[in-house]
């Protein structure tokens, strides 16, 4: 139903999809999975492919272990690992017809405004020329500082990226459960999520539904970004053959439904950013005037934490630390911390210089 309406559809692939327990890389499936992004190409939808598994078939290239690698060797890996990755993609895609393309992101590739614009435009000349892009994330630069470290939500920042009507996250479960289902008999698979506050309420993410690479905690903040950014998600069993057909077939999966976005292109960046390098906890006076669209001002703000640049993603809270806006800072936060609490005419005197008097200007700033 909610894929046959999609134009651009992002479809994110796990590990365990690619390569079973024993090792073994799972060509059958893969070639169900070309047979099922055939049909989607027939019906002219742009498709993106996600996919884990550098690691994993670097592993099996050596024959090491993948839990006892540690990062260092895991940058190695990943690059004897990726290329084993693309072969197996173009091999089995060449037989379906489909051409295909590598992107590989690091974190500032969306995090940065400049540099997300330039995917973009990747990406939309790839749709030009009927090419799919197969992205995972740059392993083999990657630091722990510096990474999504799991494949979930750098689909969701793709999904926002391409402008995608539709995530899906193909995992080794059917979805989200109200219970741990490997335990409680009478857990049940949600079948659709419309407000993720309200509807995850009871439910314990992180202890009951560990399963999948990411776990389900990351499948969630996917969620997040996809909602905000107006874009549909759903996670569905992908050991399956045909899963993207068993998708629209059986609908055994759970829905995340995404709100209508008045958001410009830019704003749904801002709101739907991963990786905030710092907060600012500002006072009621300054919560309210945000709230009726206005900027954030140097007097308003209680306390920072995060060290962070001019133009970086900042979370803004409450006083009861509730974060309620997001927006790009106009200031550094060693600046900030001289200018806070203290009225727009006086910074360029604490300052020494002549500096902008908002610190993030309402066209820069989303609420949550
Ligand atoms: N990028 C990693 C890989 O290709 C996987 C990360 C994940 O599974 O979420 O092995």
């Amino acid at each position: 139903m909610h894929l046959n309406n999609s134009k651009i559809i992002v479809i994110k692939i796990g590990s365990s999809l690619l390569v079973d327990k024993n090792q073994k890389v799972r060509k059958k499936w893969l070639s169900s999975f070309a047979k099922d992004i055939h049909k989607l190409k027939d019906k002219n939808k742009k498709i993106v492919i996600v996919s884990s598994g550098a690691i994993a078939l670097g592993c099996k290239k050596m024959n090491f272990n993948k839990r006892s690698i540690k990062l260092d060797k895991s940058q190695a890996i990943a690059s004897i690992g990726q290329i084993e990755l693309m072969n197996l993609f173009s091999q089995t895609f060449a037989k379906y017809k489909l051409n295909i393309s590598q992107i590989l992101l690091t974190l500032e590739d969306t995090e940065e405004r400049r540099r997300s614009l330039n995917a973009k435009r990747t990406f939309e000349n790839l749709f030009n020329l009927g090419f799919i892009p197969i992205v995972n994330e740059n392993d083999t630069i990657a630091t722990t500082e510096i990474k999504y470290g799991d494949n979930d939500r750098l689909a969701s920042r793709v999904a926002q990226i391409t402008d995608a009507d539709t995530l899906i996250l193909l995992s080794d479960v059917d979805g989200l459960y109200t219970k741990n289902p490997k335990v409680f008999k009478d857990s049940k698979l949600i079948k659709e999520v419309d407000d993720l506050k309200k509807d995850l309420k009871e439910i314990n993410i992180k202890g009951i539904n560990e399963f999948g690479s990411g776990g389900m905690q990351t499948k969630i903040e996917a969620a997040k970004v996809c909602q905000l950014a107006g874009c549909g998600m759903v996670i569905a069993n992908g050991l399956y053959s045909n899963p993207i057909s068993r998708i629209i077939e059986k609908n055994n999966c759970t829905w995340f439904n995404p709100k209508v976005s008045k958001l410009d292109a830019r704003k749904k960046w801002i709101i739907s950013s991963i990786a905030p390098k710092g907060s600012i906890i500002i006072d009621d006076g300054a919560k309210k005037a945000l709230r009726s669209g206005k900027s954030l001002l140097a007097a308003g703000i209680k306390k920072i934490s995060g060290k962070f640049n001019k133009g970086d993603h900042i979370k803004i809270l409450d006083r009861k630390n509730i974060e309620f806006a997001r927006g790009l800072s106009s200031f550094t936060s060693d600046e900030i911390i001289k200018i806070m609490g203290h009225h727009s005419n006086e910074i360029e005197k604490l300052l020494g210089y002549v500096a902008k008097s908002e610190v993030i200007h309402k066209d820069d700033m989303v609420e949550v």
